[in-house]
């Protein structure tokens, strides 16, 4: 058998309890199609094969690929790719949705590939991933919280996260270092923020973080959106945010609505709304 590699993030699960129970989670029905990401040697798909109607498999590893194409050819229900899911072209491969996924993600691509599955609530409804469990804390956090950040404002931009359960570093090989966490997002259809609006909301929220500890006040004042405080405290006014809180008390909605309002701050002072502001940004 080829050798784990970790650069690949491969960590087998060898615990065929666990696996039913990351499974189950996604509560499977026959007529369902499911998408797995880096099957690897194949701990969930064996089980996956029998539950789902439909099993679509993205393993990454030259290695594991034809080992795994050649153990499911027989069954026509399971289909094997040898590809990377960070930039798999999933309207290609994806008539019918919605899906569900399942995947015990690789911890160096983990937060990328689950933000790239949940933007896409017109595939996907829900995802069933497992992490490193500060990964998945930080993903899966709410508003007030210590470890809501960046990366979770996003995640509830597009889904409603469920932090389900714990799984041991004896559970795989090689063992890792770290303890993992299984998260369930229900995907939204249509994102909290339009498409459209996601750069400059992005950009908010970001500097919003510049100061961890600081006030938006603070925050917003010496970030690159260059606002001075007068008018980080009309575009407050208006989104009806306290400009005394910090960003790790806002939920999503807050953010929009100050994300707008700062554009319209802007505007009516004569500048380049922010969503405009920067390419890229
Ligand atoms: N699902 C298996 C299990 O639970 O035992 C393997 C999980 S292992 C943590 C991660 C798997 O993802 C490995 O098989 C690895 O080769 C694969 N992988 C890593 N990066 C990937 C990527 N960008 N796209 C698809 N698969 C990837």
């Amino acid at each position: 058998m080829a050798r784990a590699k970790r650069s690949l993030g491969q960590n087998f699960l060898v615990d065929p309890g666990v696996a039913r129970r990351i499974v189950d989670a996604a509560s499977i029905a026959p007529s369902d199609s499911v998408l797995e990401i880096g099957p690897g040697r194949g701990a969930l798909t064996e089980i996956l094969c029998h539950r789902a109607g439909r099993l679509l498999a993205i393993e990454k590893d030259d290695e594991l690929f034809p080992a795994l194409a050649a153990r499911f050819a027989g069954d026509p229900k399971v289909t094997v790719v040898h590809g990377d899911a960070l930039d798999y072209d999933l309207d290609g491969l994806l008539p019918g949705a919605p899906w569900k996924v399942i995947a015990n993600l690789p911890y160096n691509v983990a937060t990328p590939i689950a933000l790239r599955l949940m933007a896409r609530g017109d595939l996907f409804s829900d995802l069933v991933l497992m992490f490193q469990r500060e990964v998945a804390a930080r993903l899966a956090a709410a508003p007030g919280g210590g470890e809501y950040g960046i990366p979770s404002v996003i995640a509830r931009v597009y889904s409603e996260p469920y932090l389900l359960f714990s799984v041991q570093p004896g559970s795989f090989r090689p063992v890792p270092k770290v303890v993992s966490t299984v998260v369930r997002f229900r995907v939204r259809r249509e994102p909290l923020v339009p498409a459209e609006e996601i750069p400059a909301f992005e950009r908010v929220v970001r500097c919003s973080f510049h100061g961890r500890r600081k006030t938006l006040l603070n925050s917003l004042a010496t970030s690159e959106l260059a606002l001075d405080p007068g008018r980080v405290r009309s575009a407050c006014a208006r989104a009806g945010i306290d400009p005394g809180r910090r960003a790790e008390t806002l939920a999503v909605l807050e953010f929009l609505a100050l994300e707008r309002a700062i554009g319209e701050v802007a505007g009516a002072e004569g500048d380049a709304p922010v969503r405009r502001a920067r390419p890229g940004g």
